[in-house]
């Protein structure tokens, strides 16, 4: 049997159709349309998937089910998007308006993170794990919990906030308004800062020559390519980043002793770079001897598709 998975961002819809082994059979994006009423939206998915379907000679009645995946929050019953502030999505009944069009079909919905995490555990990094942590490195954090095998979504179905998990007390605002928050220390938006602090205070250093001294040019990758060819000042940002993500995930490794913590986004992808001093942090923190792996996400930006798709097996 074929399953359906939109990933709705704020920019694009990404659609696939996996197989029984959550590969991927077909994909296809289309732009989000943004400003208009969540209808417009809805009907672009039912039209994308009645597209994908014809593609590949079948009816979307036989499809398994389809799942939606939202970069926002969905209420304790999963029908609805509570806020979706990316999209401009406010008590939506997501799920109700797409069975709409195909009403023989379940269709199933989530936040995009916790999609992200059932696809690894599907068919990438958390493959024949009972216990995991998926953590993306983006502008913001992303974060996804495998609990028993299964995707967990809260105590009270408020979803996990990884995130915002406070790393030190009092420390700089965050974007949710508490201090402190992982996301506040351990983002891809944190290097750029520190980056273009270091441009204004040492305009001859290798970030300041190579972003041509003009502060919008300073991005993460900029800060970690500047690291690895060895410039001091790069290299000490670099290094406080991988002591206070090291201390997020060590937080994480003593609450849940998880097998796996996997690390998506763009900052997971400096690699080994990041990954090995990263280990070493985490090995001379973490309360356990034998604590679980830190290893690079698998899927990258399949994953929401694929979660979404493989929702009705949670
Ligand atoms: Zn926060």
């Amino acid at each position: 049997m074929l399953q359906a998975g939109f990933d709705i961002g704020g920019t694009n819809i990404a659609a696939g159709i996996v197989d029984e082994d959550a590969k991927l059979v077909l994909k296809r994006s289309i732009p989000f349309p943004a400003g208009e009423p969540y209808q417009v939206a809805v009907e672009a998915l039912a039209q994308l998937l009645t597209e994908m379907t014809e593609e590949l000679f079948v009816p979307v009645s036989s499809l398994a089910s389809i799942g939606i995946a939202v970069p926002g929050s969905i209420d304790q019953a999963s029908e609805r998007v509570v806020h979706a502030y990316n999209l401009q999505f406010h008590d939506v009944p997501l799920r109700s308006a797409l069975m709409g069009y195909f009403p023989s079909v379940p269709v199933f919905l989530a936040n995009d993170a916790n999609a992200a995490a059932l696809a690894e555990l599907y068919a990438g990094a958390f493959v024949g794990c009972k216990t995991a942590v998926l953590i993306t490195l983006g502008t913001g954090i992303g974060g996804g919990l495998i609990l028993g095998g299964r995707m967990f979504n809260g105590g009270l179905g408020n979803g996990v906030e990884l995130g915002h998990m406070v790393l030190e007390h009092g420390g700089p605002l965050c974007t949710c308004g508490t201090r402190g928050c992982i996301e506040a220390l351990c983002t891809a938006t944190w290097l750029v800062q520190q980056g273009r602090k270091s441009l204004i205070e040492y305009p001859h250093a290798m970030i300041a020559t190579k972003a041509g001294q003009v502060l919008s040019n300073v991005n993460a990758k900029l800060v970690i390519d500047c690291a690895k060819a060895g410039d001091a000042i790069a290299k000490d940002i670099f290094d406080r980043y991988v002591d206070q993500l090291g201390s997020a995930l060590t937080s994480c490794f003593n609450l849940l002793d998880p097998e796996v913590i996997a690390l998506g986004g763009g900052v997971s992808l400096a690699g080994e770079f990041l990954f090995s001093p990263l280990r070493e942090n985490v090995k001379q923190k973490c309360f356990f001897k034998n604590c679980g792996k830190i290893v690079q996400a698998k899927l990258g930006n399949d994953a929401g598709i694929i979660g979404a798709a493989m929702l009705a097996k949670n």
